[in-house]
């Protein structure tokens, strides 16, 4: 189709990508939880022939990441608008050591209904970050953030439906965040929701991810245990889709809308 998308400036090199895989690697290999060696060792045997697959994997998540990216800039019209929600959704703290029984299908799905019955008919694409967060040096939790990006202009009755419909986590002095998303923005946004790997944030939930201090490397336990998540829920599990789905053809991955497909009454954007 020969479109001109670049992907953002910041995008992992692939030097980066293979280093903090060797990192995660030998975190893993020191670790005496369950699963964590067997990790470790298909993280180590992923070659440019034989590729792992693994979620953990951050040069294995770098293609896929490419992937969809292109994906979403293809799937996702420029000419419509398009507006990002950064969700703390209740319920979205869990305790530290806590990933592994944590079931990430059931939570999006049952946020994807709450967002249907706000906005009907709306078209949905986004990912999901999960970070560790510390606050006022007490005990740090696990915080699940939904990246949402919908066909939509912002509003004061779409915030007013969302905030009506979707429940924010009480403790997160800022469970929502709305964002207009630019053309020129857009590659960026994209390249944020699909995130590749899990980090530490110190201060308080919040939606935004900015009035936080900068994201940090978290501490080798956590890491396990987000490699092992990231393992089971690799970036495809953690897409969030709405109205649209992930279509495997010949040119590779492609996003199908939704709309007109099957009788979708009453549905308007
Ligand atoms: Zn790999």
């Amino acid at each position: 189709m020969g479109d001109r998308f670049r992907l953002p400036p910041d995008f992992e090199t692939f030097p980066a990508a293979k280093l903090e895989r060797e990192t995660l690697a030998g975190q893993l290999g020191r670790s005496h939880v369950p699963g964590a060696s067997e990790l470790s060792k298909r993280l180590g045997a992923c070659f440019r022939d034989r590729r792992c697959g693994s979620g953990a994997c951050r040069v294995c998540q770098r293609k896929e990441r490419k992937i969809l990216i292109r994906a979403a800039n293809v799937g996702l019209p420029k000419d419509r608008p398009l507006l990002r929600i950064s969700w703390v959704p209740r319920g979205g703290v869990i305790p530290l050591g806590g990933l592994a029984g944590f079931d990430l299908r059931r939570f999006i799905a049952s946020r994807l209904r709450a967002l249907q019955r706000a906005l009907p008919g709306i078209t949905a694409f986004g990912g999901v970050d999960v970070s560790l967060n510390t606050f006022e040096n007490g005990t740090p939790v696990w915080v699940v953030h939904l990246y949402l990006l919908i066909e939509a202009a912002d509003s004061k009755l779409l915030r007013a439906a969302i905030r009506a419909r979707c429940r924010g986590e009480p403790s997160a002095p800022r469970p929502f965040h709305f964002q207009k998303v630019s053309r020129a923005g857009r590659a960026k946004v994209f390249s944020y929701a699909l995130k590749p790997a899990f980090y530490k944030r110190s201060g308080f939930i919040d939606a935004t991810g900015r009035a936080n201090t900068r994201p940090q490397a978290l501490p080798a336990g956590a890491a396990v245990e987000a490699a092992l998540f990231l393992d089971r829920w690799p970036l495809q599990r953690r897409l969030i889709l709405h109205g649209m789905r992930l279509v495997r053809g010949r040119d590779g991955l492609r996003l199908v809308r939704r709309d007109g497909g099957h009788s979708r009454r009453g549905s308007r954007a």
